[in-house]
């Protein structure tokens, strides 16, 4: 429990003025003297601070530029007051108008400090200093006049050299402006995912930002002809720099010998320093470029094998036509041997029409990703063989060979898949050679794969088609061998090899025949 103070009022106010009063400590009156010193001092201090900066050096000057000029002006009367006559001097007494003169000092420099409300400051105080010498003592005629008039001179004078200073540090202020906002610019392209120059009317690079130096390397000070093109001078009638110079936008696109496309788009820009230069981006196209030349490449190889297919599908159909409607002729007796030739005429016009006609469909089944090889232990000889006596059938022109190594081991193959790739192999081979020569199938067995090859005696294949000539509707130079081809059977040959783990290339030499290889995994124990 609490003790009740009883020494207090229990109406007592707490803090209450009476209170307060109490609770502060009566005023120590050397604390208060100390403080008046300390206070003293800050003001002594921050005077003194002032009466240092340069702001006050700069007035000092400007007084004591003023004392000696009236010192000059009033020497004489100086030395009438104070009579040394050992200093007395003849200019100090005749020639007024000469020592005025000496004001103009102070009044320029005020003008050149403190501006124009300076210059007229200190004119009004030089006018005033020259009146009582003036009116009072001046032995001249019209010396208020003089005075008035050398005032004025001087002011506007000092006037003029207060608005230079003015104009001067206006144009400073300004291109620091325009530096710090070109600093602010060039800060901003230096990220830019584009590469980015400015070249001046002297051709000079005057900035590149990194994405230029990455394609380009550094350029800055060298000649744009230089740097983009190694040339010892501009680049003639191609440049757009004069153009550009006059105020238009040029964009255009650039390709260089090593391949790259770039779209340069170039507009005028002021630089720092007011001349008129040109600010130019650079983005590299070069795949877009690629992807477009390969899809107009594309089209123009899709409206070919549209025109070919339609031929192709003509040819055979008006030819089948042409022996039904004449077997079915009653007014002619055929004879055995003809009607045989006929219908043999039929059947290869058909095996035509069937070969394109499974050629077209493999190729969108792939195309669609839904012709997925069904494989299976296979005996590869076995699949040679079989293919190879239609083929000999079909082209009964053609002399054929096998030569399979003997015990050749089993593949995990999709058998139709594979017949498909041997008689796209063998039609070419036929197709790309003279009549009656030789197409010879091999087949050995290599490191865990069976390798199997396609020669012939035919034409042979330039060098530079020999990459291509797997891709879809690549129709090489020695296509005019085969009119009416689509350039879809290599391709749907490397397909096929691919999606099966295997190998596809082509050797050749021109007018000596070529050989087509492509390989196969052997079945492993767990293919079935
Ligand atoms: P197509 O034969 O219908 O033109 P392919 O894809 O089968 O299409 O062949 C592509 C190109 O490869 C042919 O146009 C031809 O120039 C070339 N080629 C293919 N096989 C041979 C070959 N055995 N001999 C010479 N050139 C060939």
């Amino acid at each position: 429990m609490l003790k009740k103070d009883h020494r207090k009022p229990s109406n007592a106010v707490y803090g209450s003025k009476e209170d307060s009063r109490q609770s502060i400590p009566p005023a120590d009156p050397n604390r208060a003297r100390k403080d008046e010193i300390s206070e003293a001092h800050s003001f002594r201090r921050r005077a003194l601070a002032v009466l240092r900066s340069r702001d006050f050096y700069l007035f000092y000057i400007l007084v004591s530029l003023f004392g000696i000029c009236t010192l000059i002006y009033y020497f004489d009367e100086l030395i009438d007051f104070a009579d040394w006559e050992a200093v007395r001097h003849d200019f100090f007494y005749g020639v007024h108008d000469v020592q005025r003169l000496f004001f103009f000092a102070p009044i320029i420099y005020a003008g050149y400090v403190y501006r124009i409300k300076g210059a007229v400051i200190v004119t009004i105080a030089a006018l005033i200093t020259f009146l009582p010498r003036a009116i009072i003592t001046s032995p001249f005629p019209d010396p208020v006049l003089r005075a008035v008039l050398f005032a004025l001179v001087a002011g506007v004078i000092g006037v003029l050299t207060g608005m230079v200073r003015n104009e001067y540090e206006r144009r400073s202020q300004l291109e620091a402006l325009v530096r710090s906002e070109r600093d602010r610019i060039l800060r901003m392209l230096e990220d830019m995912e584009e590469g980015v120059f400015i070249v001046g009317p002297d051709y000079r690079i005057r900035f590149t930002n990194q994405s230029m130096a990455k394609n380009f390397g550094e350029g800055m000070g060298s000649y744009c002809y230089e740097y983009l093109h190694k040339f010892d001078s501009p680049c003639d009638e191609v440049c757009r720099l004069p153009k550009v110079m006059d105020g238009t936008t040029e964009r255009w696109e650039y390709s260089f010998p090593d391949g790259r496309t770039f779209e340069v788009v170039a507009s005028p820009f002021v630089d720092s320093d007011g001349a008129q230069c040109q600010l130019a981006t650079f983005r590299n196209i070069t795949q877009r470029k690629q992807v477009e030349l390969e899809l107009i490449e594309l089209n123009q190889l899709k409206s070919e094998l549209l025109s070919n297919v339609s031929h192709e599908l003509r040819s055979p159909l008006t030819s089948i036509k042409g022996i039904v409607s004449s077997l079915l002729q009653e007014d002619i007796e055929w004879d055995s041997e003809t009607r045989g030739m006929l219908l043999s005429g039929i059947s290869e016009e058909t095996d035509r029409l069937a070969s394109l006609v499974t050629n077209l469909l493999n190729m969108s089944k792939i195309e669609a990703g839904v012709w997925k090889p069904e494989k299976e232990r296979r005996n590869i000889a076995d699949i040679i063989n079989e293919t190879l006596e239609q083929q000999k059938w079909v082209h009964k022109d053609q002399t054929f060979e096998t030569d399979l190594e003997p015990g050749l081991p089993e593949v995990y193959a999709d058998y139709n898949q594979m017949k498909q790739v041997l008689i796209n192999l063998l039609e070419n081979a036929v197709a790309y050679s003279e009549e009656g020569t030789k197409v010879t199938v091999r087949a050995r067995p290599m490191d865990g794969e069976v390798e199997v090859s396609v020669s012939d005696q035919g034409v042979g294949i330039p060098p530079q088609d020999l990459e291509k000539l797997f891709d879809k509707f690549y129709r090489g130079t020695q296509q005019r061998h085969r009119p009416g081809g689509t350039g879809l059977g290599l391709a749907i040959c490397q397909a096929v090899i691919l999606a099966h783990g295997g190998r596809l290339w082509a050797e050749s030499e021109i007018g000596r025949g070529s050989t087509f290889y492509f390989t196969l995994p052997v079945a492993q124990p767990g293919d079935k």
